[in-house]
């Protein structure tokens, strides 16, 4: 492994990239940007950019490139330094999202130290995922659990394990707002995919659809080899 090391989670919402941020974070000491609870942050705290983005957040369409390029790369610029290794979670979701990821790359670092993991899991399982997703309310916490399985089931059915907060359903993750956050995710996961290649990655594909467990040796195998 290189010195330092950007690991690229590309996958629908719902499959399993959060679960396996988390496994990172508490076995390595990693640390994880997630786009969507940077986001879901500015929202709870009523800032400009919270009240900009809200109406993407709650119909789970994107928010702008310029915005999301901007938020990212200074989470990026200031968490490299002190971490061995940072996980993308969420960014890039757009072609003009990797270039401007790139765009940084060349710039400080060099595109080496990127491996890129995707997580595949059938559309049908991810419905079923989100719709019996429950996160928790704070949003410093923003922890996901599941009724569904055994490894995601809170202790409470209504409080946080980890900070006794309320757990609540993401307000996309309802139904009607999932179905187009997947067509979303498919629309742009293509182009993705050939720009890495082009760019000269290797995209290595993983089974999410197993135990956290399972999935979590696959990413090890990846990263080591990588
Ligand atoms: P997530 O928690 O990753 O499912 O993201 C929740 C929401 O945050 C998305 O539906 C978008 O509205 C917004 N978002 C998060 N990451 C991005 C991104 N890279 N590009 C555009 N919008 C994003």
């Amino acid at each position: 492994m290189n010195n330092k090391q950007i690991i690229i989670f590309l996958g629908a919402p719902g499959s399993g990239k959060g679960a396996l941020s988390r496994l990172c974070i508490d076995g390595f000491g990693w640390k994880q940007l997630s786009t969507g609870n940077l986001c879901r942050i500015h929202r709870a705290e009523g800032t400009a950019l919270g009240k900009q983005i809200d109406f993407a957040l709650k119909s789970g369409t994107l928010v702008s490139d310029e915005v999301i390029i901007d938020i990212a790369i200074q989470w990026i610029d200031q968490e490299l330094k002190n971490a061995p290794a940072i996980i993308l979670d969420g960014f890039p979701r757009t072609v003009v999202q990797a270039a401007g990821f790139l765009q940084f790359l060349d710039a400080h670092y060099s595109r080496d130290i990127v491996a890129i993991i995707e997580l595949n899991v059938p559309d049908e399982e991810i419905i079923k995922r989100l719709s019996s997703r429950l996160v928790c309310s704070n949003k410093l916490c923003q922890a996901v659990f599941s009724n569904r399985t055994d490894a995601l089931r809170p202790q409470s059915t209504e409080k946080c394990d980890f900070c006794g907060a309320l757990l609540v359903q993401r307000e996309d993750d309802k139904p009607k707002v999932i179905a187009g956050r997947l067509a979303t995710y498919h629309q742009h996961r293509n182009s993705l995919v050939d720009f890495y290649k082009n760019a000269g990655y290797v995209v290595h594909t993983i089974d999410g659809n197993r135990q956290n467990k399972e999935v979590f040796d696959s990413f090890l195998q990846c990263v080591s080899n990588a």
